[in-house]
């Protein structure tokens, strides 16, 4: 069983479909079972979607969605700098996220 760790470093990979099809199901079977980490690819895909909306251009201004490869990119990077985390700090980090999620989507949806 993947740890939670290993579990969110791939998600991007997991979004993008770059995993083999091994590491796919074993990383569905740990979202299915743990609560903690399907939250936070709720979030993860919250961002995503939210990230893509803040920055899409209106067609008629000659603009295009931005790719979900450079949204994963960025979201990538910005996960690298936590890879030193302990499992505490990882703990902090999915509790924040779903802190954050909660009032953006609110503002977002209303
Ligand atoms: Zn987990």
């Amino acid at each position: 069983m993947l740890t939670c760790r290993e579990v969110i470093a791939g998600l991007a990979d997991l979004a993008s479909r770059d995993l083999p099809e091994g590491e796919v199901q074993a990383s569905k079977r740990h979202l299915s079972a743990c609560a903690s980490c399907a939250a936070y690819r709720r979030s993860y895909r919250a961002t995503v979607d939210l990230a893509r909306e803040a920055y899409r251009v209106p067609e008629d201004a000659g603009g295009a969605d931005l790719p979900e490869a450079l949204i994963v990119g960025i979201l990538s990077a910005f996960r690298a700098r936590l890879s030193d985390l302990s499992p505490r700090g990882w703990h902090l980090v999915h509790l924040l996220t779903g802190i954050a999620a909660g009032p953006l989507l609110a503002f977002c949806l209303r």
